[in-house]
């Protein structure tokens, strides 16, 4: 696996290492302020400065090599080349707001191996740096501003692109502060979703640095052994340590606004009958404040699970609903451009509009 190049912050500090400290962050504000388009730009720098900036650090850390927008407009997907050479990809969606949420990714491919999703055929290439990743942002803020026909307002982040974020902890967590310092996204307008990597996600309970943001977890199964067909890096006991994460959880972060989710992917004669509804709504009285979010499976070539039909869905909701859950349904956005969750793995469908 390639080894990821220092952020920038470092390479700035070797450049100029007697700078003080603001200037560090007069560069970051200077990154995220839409009039800025490159180090010319940054007035406030001396010429001199600018000079070396512009041969020595590059202003973003991503080049779009190919920008889908769907038939509806409602959903943009962008394929970045990163240091190396290797793409990934990132996408904007329209969210009920009239703003926008993007869907960031954190690693190139995955190496969780889920059976529905496209991401984890590739395998993990390598993580993205915290620049590549807080670089998301500042790409797709940049394709509003070059389209004031659109509305203009990112309002949320959620990590359900490529990769499984808690396995790149530190990087996901440094984009997550630079977001937080720099834009005004608040922490619950940003969602960390996990597979559910339960010693990392015991970790966080005791990181002061971690950032109280939302996390979704994608459970996909109330048992153990059926999750593990879906999910086959199920760790021995999920169920009933997930669990008692989330009461800790709702212990560090007691405040409804950080309630965890639950994603809940319904797969045809897989996970979706009564019965499995039944266990589910077993399983989520034993933990705290939680959604249930399900999701209809999104079509990936080559995988023989197939989409609940709209009724299943509905009966599945139902049972959830009887009980008293909190249920929601995600909207499903941008298959036309192989850009719906679980879709991602550097395909461009023939669908939709190229628009860069
Ligand atoms: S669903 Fe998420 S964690 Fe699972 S393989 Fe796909 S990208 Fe990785």
């Amino acid at each position: 696996m390639t080894v990821a190049p220092r952020n920038r912050h470092d390479r700035f500090l070797e450049l100029f290492p007697k700078e003080p400290a603001f200037r560090l962050r007069q560069i970051e504000k200077a990154y995220f302020t839409s009039s800025m388009t490159g180090w010319e730009s940054v007035t406030t720098l001396s010429k001199d400065m600018r000079t070396v900036l512009e041969r020595e650090i590059p202003w973003i850390s991503c080049k779009a090599v190919t920008t889908l927008s769907s038939n509806r407009g409602d959903t943009h997907k962008v394929v970045l080349e990163g240091y190396d050479g290797q793409l990934y990809e990132s996408v904007l969606m329209a969210n009920m707001r009239n703003q926008w949420t993007i869907c960031v990714s954190s690693q190139i491919g995955c190496a969780m191996g889920c059976t529905f999703c496209a991401t984890g055929t590739m395998g993990l290439k390598r993580n993205l740096s915290s620049d590549e990743i807080a670089d998301q942002y500042r790409f797709w803020r940049a394709f509003l501003t070059e389209r004031p026909e659109l509305p203009q307002r990112i309002s949320n982040v959620v990590f359900m692109g490529m990769g499984e974020p808690l396995v790149n902890l530190e990087n996901v967590k440094a984009a997550i502060h630079t977001w937080l310092q720099n834009t005004d996204l608040g922490p619950t307008r940003i969602t960390v979703s996990t597979v559910g990597v339960l010693p990392v996600l015991e970790e966080i309970l005791k990181d002061p640095l971690w950032p109280p943001v939302r996390i979704a977890i994608s459970l996909h199964s109330p048992e153990e052994e059926s999750r593990r067909k879906i999910v086959p890096t199920t760790a021995p006991h999920f169920h009933t340590r997930l669990a008692k994460w989330t009461h800790d959880y709702q212990e560090v972060h007691g405040n409804r606004r950080h309630h965890v989710t639950f994603e809940y992917t319904l797969i045809s004669g897989v996970n979706d009958n009564a019965e499995e509804a039944k266990r589910l709504v077993q399983f989520v009285r034993k933990t705290s404040a939680v959604k249930v979010n399900v999701i209809p499976l999104n079509p990936v070539s080559g995988k023989a699970f197939t989409a609940s039909s709209r009724q299943g869905i509905e009966d599945f909701k139902t049972v959830l609903l009887n009980a008293g859950i909190n249920v929601t349904e995600r909207k499903t956005m941008g298959q036309d451009i192989a850009a719906a969750c679980g879709q991602l793995a550097l395909t461009v469908k023939s669908g939709g509009k190229v628009v860069g």
